[in-house]
């Protein structure tokens, strides 16, 4: 990295050593996990130069941008409506809170039996590690599950932060409940700003968002083809990008990946021959740089073929209607976008088990891995339902995990046993 990029580092305060370190791991991490790869697409040049960058040029454009004025809005969760941030001319990243660095500081504010991406998001501040998190005019957070609700509690002390009401059910008073919060952070945005949200400058956001969610869609599309035209670490990988990437371009560089994704669907080509076990990885968040169970399924001699979760499907599934001509319109528009949200989180939840017997169809499925991260209450209890509701139409295999790589040799026993069973 140049000098300028450390003097960067240097003005958003990092622990220059521990990011130091930090960099050296996740380098040493992508090597293994994705530049052993073989078959790769052309078009993950991008994304593997997006990643070699991400503490670098990306954290540049985002201090030019703030330097012209713009500010930057970090979230940690897909109910943070991204159309209003960009309506009021701000920047949303989605804080990645995928590493364990800084796990054991963050135990002085929450409980050890706190689940890995909570605690990793409370670490990376403690310890000074995220240069998008310090770059943050304003953080979103969300009362999904409890372990997140009391953590935020602790992180107000840290960071600037707004907390927006999730509900926890659909119901009408629920939708009111939604549409209250979301008419709440507007006006906190427009505060922030100094920008009035206005029906043109809303319409374009919405576009532009949910441009991001077609090209992500016909990228889920194109992995229904046998064989898979691209792996399951790389889909996943651009769902993370997708993130925190400047979304016009990132939805023109995915454009031109689907591209290259068809002509080898048409040529019958894939990163796996024909025949390869096929699996849908469903529950939690993978957040970068979280690699490790798409890594040991891929090397059991499986191909995943969807992700049914945050980073992925659950993100990309619905559209905002753009048919709205007024603010009004539009929000009406956001809040029954986003409560379709299928969080475990709300109860009951059975649109969830339906989405994902539905993926598991037509991406044609051998088997479901249920994810969890430890200690994670609401995906865990789902994760037994599914089995049930899974059961005698897709064989099912519900493991529970965290960050760190002591069961790496203990999980790539029980899939590579459930990777036989379903082929
Ligand atoms: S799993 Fe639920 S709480 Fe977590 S990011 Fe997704 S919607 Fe938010
Ligand atoms: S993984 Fe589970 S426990 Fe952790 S933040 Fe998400 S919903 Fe909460």
């Amino acid at each position: 990295m140049s000098d300028a990029h450390r003097a960067m580092w240097e003005r958003l305060n990092l622990d220059l050593t521990a990011h130091d370190g930090l960099l050296e791991v996740l380098g040493k991490f992508y090597g293994d996990i994705y530049m052993s790869q073989e078959n790769r697409l052309k078009g993950m040049e991008y994304m593997d130069f997006v990643l070699s960058e991400v503490h670098g040029l990306r954290i540049k454009e985002i201090q030019d941008a703030k330097a012209q004025g713009h500010k930057v809005v970090g979230t940690f969760c897909v109910f943070v409506p991204e159309e209003l941030t960009l309506a009021a001319g701000a920047l949303q990243v989605g804080l990645c809170a995928g590493a364990e660095a800084g796990s054991d500081l963050a135990e002085a504010l929450v409980p050890r039996n706190t689940c890995a991406l909570i605690k990793s998001f409370i670490g990376f501040k403690l310890a000074r590690l995220c240069p998008y998190l310090e770059s943050c005019d304003l953080v979103v957070g969300e009362t999904t599950c409890d372990g997140k609700k009391k953590a935020y509690e602790a992180f107000a002390d840290l960071a600037p932060l707004h907390v927006m009401e999730v509900p926890q059910t659909k119901s009408l008073a629920a939708r009111d409940l939604w549409y209250e919060e979301v008419m709440r952070y507007m006006a906190v945005l427009e505060d922030l700003t100094g920008v009035t949200i206005t029906a043109e400058r809303l319409r374009a956001a919405i576009k532009i968002v949910n441009d991001r969610r077609r090209v992500l869609q016909r990228l889920s599309a194109l992995r229904a083809a046998d064989p898979a035209p691209i792996s399951g670490r790389d889909a996943l990988l651009i769902n993370q990008i997708s993130f925190y990437d400047d979304p016009q371009r990132f939805t023109t560089k995915i454009g031109e990946l689907c591209d290259e994704l068809e002509a080898r669907v048409a040529a019958g080509q894939g990163v796996a021959p024909a025949g390869t076990p096929r699996v849908l990885v469903s529950g939690c968040p993978m957040a970068v740089p979280n690699w490790k169970l798409p890594y040991v399924i891929e090397s059991s001699g499986a191909v995943i073929v969807g992700e049914e979760s945050c980073i992925g499907s659950r993100n990309t599934r619905d559209l905002v209607d753009e048919s709205g001509e007024s603010v009004e319109d539009m929000i009406e528009a956001l809040v029954d976008r986003y409560m379709k949200i299928d969080c475990a989180c709300f109860t009951p939840n059975e649109e969830r088990q339906e989405n994902v017997a539905e993926m598991a169809k037509t991406l044609k499925v051998d088997g479901v891995i249920n994810y969890s991260l430890m200690f994670c209450q609401p995906y865990a209890h789902e994760a037994m339902k599914m089995e049930k509701s899974l059961e005698g139409k897709v064989p099912t295999l519900s493991l529970e995990t965290d960050y760190s790589m002591e069961d790496v040799e203990q999980l790539k026993t029980r899939i590579e046993a459930f990777v036989e069973m379903v082929s």
